[in-house]
């Protein structure tokens, strides 16, 4: 699918053809995304929002014409709700504040889930920490499903935020968030969304979700990096508090007191970043005209033939084996005496033959000390991935058990 399209994939490494499987940490760019950015600095780079020439206004008109195209891109009622952060970890730092001011108070309770990324994670702990509130956690089930029964008890008056992962960046499976969301709603309490992998591999609706709020990177779609999205509810951003302060965020500033921007600006700080919003535009245009279900279903698959390829392999475990995964699979390898190869060994003999995978805790160590292991290899797909590169991988990683038993 495209392969052409993303000029870093001619790269050698090692004096290899580079099989790129590290999607889920950032995804390669298409050369309409580059020409983008070569663009906006060469054309019409100004500030935004705050000026009358010429330049000022095309910057000002290209960067809110990328907030509608996200807005589009998730089903957003408004573009109003669609705030530019620095990415997930940014929004979700910014949400923990926002909302945590506003909403939070000593005894409270936050819920979250065991296979969270640490994004999800530790701005909720600092919030508790500051308010004196409590985080909660969904366990895991055998399987590694969220245990819903366990979370509808985690459920009380005491709760005023669930935050969970939509995909899980280790094993790939999608957790129930509508019935999350469902559960938490039957008594008023919100729920954020963590689409950092979601939205690059599934169709996401937020409004069909009925999520308060949701969080993704652009960098993991196609886009450039430093460049994140918070969408909140109006009724919500209408009511938080901004989480950070400066310019473009204010309507007057008066020593005596300071009133705030509307919506979304209200919670845009400083000068955004505009060429990456444009050229986050143009990797969502560059999506939908290839076809958001295409997609899916083309990493759906891909991810499906690495599993069935590994399960093939009698020193490789799977993690979450069997269930759909979007576009990440999480492995390890053992040793005929049931000992665990590193996955850092693993991951550098597959680099040596041009394969990048990750390594590691992948930044998910309360999921990766329930597994009991001192982290997984995982190979995670996008778009521009084929059954070659599937082949080549697989390859490669039973050349890498050979030198390694
Ligand atoms: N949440 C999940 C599920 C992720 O996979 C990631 C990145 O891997 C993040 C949050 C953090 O994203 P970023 O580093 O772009 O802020």
């Amino acid at each position: 699918m495209r392969r052409e399209d993303f000029p870093i994939l001619n790269e050698k490494v090692h004096g290899r053809a580079l099989v790129y499987l590290d999607n889920a940490a950032t995804s390669q760019k298409p050369q309409v995304v580059l020409d983008a950015i070569t663009e906006a600095y060469s054309h019409w780079n100004a500030n935004v929002h705050r000026g009358v020439h010429h330049l000022s206004q095309v910057a000002t008109q290209k960067h809110e014409e990328a907030r509608v195209k996200v807005a589009r891109l998730i089903h957003a009622h408004s573009s109003e709700e669609i705030i530019f952060t620095k990415g997930t970890t940014d929004s979700l730092n910014m949400l923990a504040r926002s909302f945590g001011d506003a909403m939070v108070k000593e005894g409270d309770e936050i819920i979250v889930s065991q296979l969270e990324h640490h994004s999800n994670i530790v701005p909720w702990q600092m919030l508790c920490e500051r308010k004196g509130a409590v985080l909660k956690v969904i366990p895991l089930q055998e399987d590694l499903s969220l245990d819903i029964e366990v979370f509808k008890e985690l459920l009380s008056e005491k709760t005023r935020l669930v935050s969970v992962a939509h995909v899980s960046n280790v094993l790939g499976i999608v957790n129930p968030v509508e019935e999350i969301i469902r559960l938490a709603h039957e008594k008023d309490i919100a729920v954020c969304v963590d689409g950092a992998q979601s939205v690059p591999h599934l169709v996401v609706d937020v409004q069909q979700l009925d999520c308060d709020f949701l969080v993704m990177s652009a960098h993991k779609m196609y886009g450039p990096t430093g460049l994140g999205v918070l969408y909140g509810k109006k009724e919500w951003l209408d009511k938080l508090p901004p989480a950070e302060g400066g310019g473009e965020m204010i309507e007057h500033v008066r020593f005596e007191k300071t009133t705030y921007n509307v919506l979304p600006y209200k919670f845009e700080a400083g000068t955004p970043n505009y060429v990456g919003s444009y050229a986050f535009g143009k990797a969502i245009d560059y999506l939908q005209e290839i076809g958001l279900e295409q997609i899916a279903e083309h990493e759906y698959a891909l991810a499906e033939y690495i599993e069935e390829a590994l399960s093939k392999i009698e020193q490789v475990h799977v993690y979450a084996a069997g269930r759909k995964k979007a576009g990440a699979v999480s492995f390890n390898v053992y040793r005929a005496d049931g000992a665990l190869i590193h996955p850092f060994d693993v991951g550098v003999l597959l680099d040596r033959q041009g394969v990048a995978v990750r390594t590691g805790h992948h930044c998910a160590e309360p999921l990766i000390d329930y597994l009991g292991v001192p982290g997984t290899v995982r190979a995670s797909v996008g778009l521009y991935n084929t059954k070659e590169d599937i082949d080549t991988f697989v390859a490669a990683l039973k050349k890498a058990i050979m030198m390694l038993e």
